[in-house]
């Protein structure tokens, strides 16, 4: 009997440890830089991968911490011209070059203003095109954006960018490959027509004109411009509402009609017996990239898009048990455009919108030191939800604070809901990635996500 128990213990001990090594990279796999010779600009680069743990890891005959599971990142400095990287792990051995071209220090000619004589009729080639403030790429001199078709005059150009004229005395700029020449109509458009139709949940304000023109919202008071109006060249509407903490709204043309939507008071969920509930709240969910786009690759080669999906998953879950009335993005792994996910969750009506992913970094950051998660917002009204979610996520999930910030996401402007873009944690962290892989660490985020937004309209 004893020696049957001990074959037992011996064979499930067997069982354990084959089991464990299953899950335990045994080759070296370097997922950063991708190829083994690459031109890198930056000071400084990093590798990050995996390897057998039980053996030890050298760049450059330095060696490296790799985790017990096998993930390790580790940032070197770049000389210009050819740097040789050489990584050892046991008897396998990767070789990479890595050039880094000398940087060119002629100054290069600041662009200067050149105005037409005529000014030119352009159209917008894209949806999502940026109307700025000056002519650079600056993400945050974002004045307004518009839809593929939009008209614009434009009077001179300078560098990459031309010159929009809104009005005699107010212009601004547009990316030259963002417009086309506009073959159409062009001059004044009428407003041939003018109404509220609030609802329940929003006040709408619809405009007709005979064709679409360029226009800006702004908050504080909230109001909206429209450029080119026949006899009035230039129209201001303000919005009579009562006053009000503004939330979600939204402004677009839908063919030649303008229609403004500003929610009314977000109605906070009602606690029930001591159960945070959501009954009724309409939540849009947002399962960062799929398809064709993967998003970052972690340090076992996890797709981020999976991983943002398995997450969302849990979340509807967790609202949907909470009482919401759930709207998904994406349901499985498809390419969606940024703007058809703002339109799935403006179409829905939603009051929030989360858009899950999982973080990354670029050249010349070092992967060991930046861990946890970050929440972003664009409107000042959505930051006390993405504080909200982050408190939860760095509460419960003992997670590092990597703060809350302001962006400029495709996803987080023009949407009718209290939009956020929570980076759970870094997919090249070694420490993080295993996390972000675990099922049981997958749900606990969805949970404190969940909590953070239940908490947030429940204030
Ligand atoms: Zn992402």
């Amino acid at each position: 009997m004893k020696k049957v128990l001990c074959l037992l213990i011996v064979f499930l001990i067997g069982v354990q440890v084959w089991a464990a090594k299953d899950f335990v990279p045994a080759e070296l796999d370097v997922v950063y830089p991708r190829k083994t010779i690459v031109t890198i600009k930056s000071p400084s680069t990093f590798f990050v991968g995996s390897t057998d743990p039980d053996l030890p890891l050298t760049i450059n005959g330095k060696p490296v911490t790799v985790r017990p599971s096998g993930a390790f990142a580790r940032q070197v400095p770049l000389n210009n011209g050819k740097n040789v990287f050489t990584l050892v792990s046991g008897t396998q051995k990767a070789v990479y070059i890595i050039d880094r071209p000398i940087p060119v220090s002629a100054s290069r000619a600041k662009p200067v203003f050149s105005g037409y004589e005529q000014p030119l009729a352009v159209l917008t080639t894209k949806d999502n095109t940026a109307l700025r403030s000056t002519p650079v790429n600056a993400g945050i001199n974002r004045i307004a954006h518009y839809q593929k078709h939009t008209p614009l005059l434009v009077d001179g150009h300078q560098g990459d960018f031309f010159r929009v004229r809104l009005a005699p005395d107010q212009t601004a700029w547009v990316f030259k490959g963002d417009v086309g020449v506009n073959e159409g109509e062009v001059g004044p458009a009428a407003l041939k027509k003018q109404e509220q139709a609030d609802n329940r949940e929003f006040y709408i304000f619809n405009f007709e004109f005979d064709r679409k023109l360029p226009y800006v919202i702004q908050e504080n008071p909230f109001q909206v411009t429209f450029y080119g109006v026949s006899g009035l060249d230039t129209y201001t509407f303000t919005p009579k509402i009562p006053t009000q903490k503004l939330t979600g709204y939204s402004g677009n043309f839908h063919g030649n009609k303008f229609v403004l939507k500003i929610r009314k008071e977000v109605n906070g969920a009602k606690v029930l017996n001591g159960t945070k509930c959501l009954k009724g709240m309409k939540i849009a969910i947002d399962a960062g990239h799929g398809g064709s786009e993967s998003g970052a690759i972690g340090c076992f080669r996890d797709l981020e898009k999976n991983i943002n999906l398995y997450i969302a998953k849990y979340l509807e879950a967790e609202l949907l048990a909470r009482g919401a009335d759930v709207v998904m993005t994406r349901h499985g792994d498809s390419y969606m455009g940024l703007c058809e996910r703002v339109d799935a969750a403006n179409e829905k009506d939603a009051v929030v919108l989360v858009s899950i992913h999982a973080n990354s970094l670029p050249d010349n950051s070092d992967p060991n030191t930046h861990r946890g998660t970050s929440v972003y917002y664009y409107y000042d009204q959505a930051k006390p939800l993405a504080q909200s979610i982050l408190t939860a996520m760095t509460t419960q999930l003992g997670l590092p604070d990597d703060g809350v910030r302001q962006a400029s996401f495709a996803l987080t402007r023009n949407t009718q809901a209290v939009t956020v873009l929570v980076e759970t944690a870094y997919m090249i962290n070694p420490y993080d990635i295993e996390l972000l892989r675990n099922k049981r660490f997958q749900l606990s985020a969805a949970k404190a996500i969940a909590d953070g937004i239940t908490n947030y309209l429940n204030k």
